[in-house]
């Protein structure tokens, strides 16, 4: 996908602060971090947003998988963490590839469910 910047670091065109890679996902620190540990999980393979994952699509348990790996690798396993996915305008969504935030590193205080 031209010119979608998680592609972009996705394949290594644009240098990024990876904290894990696989064959399907990779996963680096935002770039604006709401929280000691901040990370986007994303796959490698382009999807505007989960409206594009079909039912057969493995994708999703890949990147479960990698968000467990992470955890524990960040150390954040036992003191827990919020996966967060914005879908489209009204969840605020502002990079037009599929992307799990990992937040964590301090109580997270009010939830919205
Ligand atoms: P969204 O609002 O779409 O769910 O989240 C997009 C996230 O991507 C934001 O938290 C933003 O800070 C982060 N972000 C946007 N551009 C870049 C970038 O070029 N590098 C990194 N590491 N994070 C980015
Ligand atoms: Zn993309």
């Amino acid at each position: 996908m031209e010119d979608c910047i998680f592609c972009k670091i996705a394949n290594g065109e644009i240098g990024t602060d990876k904290v894990y890679e696989d064959e399907f996902v990779t996963a680096f620190r935002d770039l604006n971090p709401q929280a000691p540990v901040h990370i986007l999980v994303v796959p490698k393979k382009h999807y505007s947003n989960v409206l594009e994952v079909k039912e057969n699509d493995d994708i999703i348990a890949k990147i479960y998988g990698a968000i467990n790996k992470i955890a524990k690798q960040e150390n954040i396993d036992q003191s827990g963490f919020r996966v967060i996915n914005n879908c489209g305008k009204d969840a605020g969504q502002t990079v037009m590839h599929m992307h799990f935030h990992i937040i964590a590193g301090r109580a997270l205080g009010d939830k919205i469910v």
